[in-house]
């Protein structure tokens, strides 16, 4: 089945929610595609059920009335379930495949997110550690706390909602690990300052902890896990780190759970898919590379495409926000309010760079490593293995690490092991956007790819 759009947005998070709704309300034909049943993205996750909703998010009236809003409007089309497996231009129109066929369109507006941001340590793929992000999705999508004794650790004001929710649903959390400083934000006050709405939020969590009796520790990182006789988490060491990340001391916490969050790294498997530019952000980060519209740049230059939100950055909901706004206006060729919404903007990534240097993640978690220790877990790919394909056959990329030792070939395609493995060979730019190209957007069996009569 081929299905043709004015405007294809892909992806129901804030970005996408926006994107589309400015686009409508524009005078566009819109479709609003996304792998998950329900709108809302990974910060409205949530469970339809709306007692729960209200609880379980910081500011779920906003994103209630913002999906309402684009379930009403008779010219969006939302198609819920559907995940794009593979995107290329076809004689001068984006095609986008999923599993029942293929979507058409020649204005495109990318709004796919991140996910979590792991860095490997031993016993990091222990059953019981999981991602900071995972115990939120689990607890805001399904209303299920991750387990008994849970330690919340990393780096990142993510960890303050996830710590907060966990403990105001009943979780019992032993403590919340943070790398950064205790007084990190002082040199930023000002910044902080400017955004006041930031600030009341952090203060709702800080009390909600304060109340939980849940503790904070500072300039701390869990750098090691152990397991049971079953093979599940027991325990975990904690580190006492400097500002590069080097151990200082260490002791030990019993938990069952361990949600590490090192912030997040976009996903932009689809815009490198479509030979979209994409560049390293201050953070490290590889993201798509967008004009003063969200307009991506394409070698086809008939074609608007658009990013918006965490694949251009990460920045927080705020940003993602604007984003959308202002690339749905613009795929619309419209410039109401551009101006304003231009302002907000330029404001959220003032505060999303304040953030990247209030906790800022230094390279001396490589010495957490040891040679046994797992880089990439689906193809059980040790730290030994890469340093002997660098030093031994020469594989001083991500792409020849990877043809050397099969880290990156497994289900997750590299999104979790690929900015590690760069980061533990040094590589340069230029190694790091060639590292998260996958024409291969999202797994599919041969079944599916046979029915669409590519095989
Ligand atoms: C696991 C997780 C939990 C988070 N929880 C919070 C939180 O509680 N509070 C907070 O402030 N921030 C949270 N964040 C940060 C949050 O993601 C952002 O601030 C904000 O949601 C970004 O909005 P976005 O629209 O750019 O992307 P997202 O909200 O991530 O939305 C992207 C959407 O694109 C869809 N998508 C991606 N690829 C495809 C594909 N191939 N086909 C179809 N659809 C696709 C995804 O299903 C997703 O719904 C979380 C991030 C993650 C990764």
């Amino acid at each position: 089945m081929e299905l043709r759009h004015q405007v294809i947005v892909i992806g129901g998070g804030p970005a996408g929610l926006n994107a589309a709704k400015y686009a409508a309300n524009a005078g566009c034909n819109v479709a609003l595609l996304d792998s998950a049943p329900r709108l809302g993205g990974q910060y409205w996750r949530h469970t339809g059920i709306e007692s729960d909703d209200q609880s379980r998010h910081h500011n779920f009236d906003q994103g209630s009335l913002l999906m309402d809003a684009i379930i009403a409007n008779p010219r969006i089309t939302i198609y819920p379930n559907t995940t794009i497996w593979s995107a290329s231009v076809i004689n001068g129109e984006v095609v986008l495949r999923y599993k029942d066929g293929a979507f058409i369109t020649s204005r495109l507006i990318l709004a796919t997110g991140a996910y979590d941001r792991s860095l490997p340590f031993p016993g990091w793929d222990i059953p019981g550690v999981m991602t900071a992000g995972a115990a939120q999705s689990l607890l805001k999508g399904s209303g299920v706390i991750a387990g008994k004794r849970i330690v919340v650790a990393g780096s990142g004001p993510f960890l303050l909602p996830v710590a907060a929710g966990l403990s105001s649903h009943g979780g019992k959390v032993v403590g919340l690990i943070e790398a950064a400083g205790k007084f990190a934000w002082l040199p930023e006050i000002l910044s902080l300052l400017q955004n006041p709405a930031k600030i009341s939020e952090g203060l709702g969590y800080l009390l909600t902890l304060r109340k939980a009796k849940v503790e904070m520790r500072f300039k701390q990182a869990v750098i090691s896990a152990h397991a049971d006789s079953d093979g599940l988490l027991e325990s975990i060491t904690v580190a006492n780190i400097d500002a590069e990340f080097h151990i200082t001391s260490t002791y030990s916490i019993n938990c069952d759970v361990a949600a590490i969050g090192w912030g997040f790294t976009p996903d932009t498997s689809m815009a490198g898919a479509l030979g979209l530019k994409e560049e390293v952000a201050a953070d490290g980060s590889v993201v798509v590379a967008v004009d003063e519209n969200q307009r991506a740049s394409s070698a086809h230059s008939e074609l608007h495409i658009f990013a918006a939100g965490e694949i251009t950055g990460i920045g927080g909901s705020a940003l993602s926000l604007a984003e959308g706004a202002i690339a749905g206006l613009a795929a619309a060729d419209s410039r109401t309010n551009l101006r304003d919404l231009k302002k907000i903007r330029r404001k959220a990534r003032r505060f999303a760079l304040t953030l990247q240097r209030v906790y800022p993640i230094a390279l001396g978690w490589k010495s957490w490593l040891t040679p046994e220790t797992i880089i990439c877990r689906c193809e059980e790919v040790t730290h030994a293995a890469i340093q002997s394909a660098f030093t031994e056959l020469d594989a001083d990329d991500a792409r020849s690490a990877k043809l050397m030792t099969r880290c990156g070939m497994g289900m997750c395609q590299g999104r979790i092991c690929s900015r590690n493995v760069a980061d533990l060979l040094d590589s340069p730019d230029a190694d790091r956007i060639k590292g998260v190209y996958r024409p291969i957007i999202s797994p599919i069996t041969l079944g599916e790819l046979a029915q669409d009569g590519l095989l």
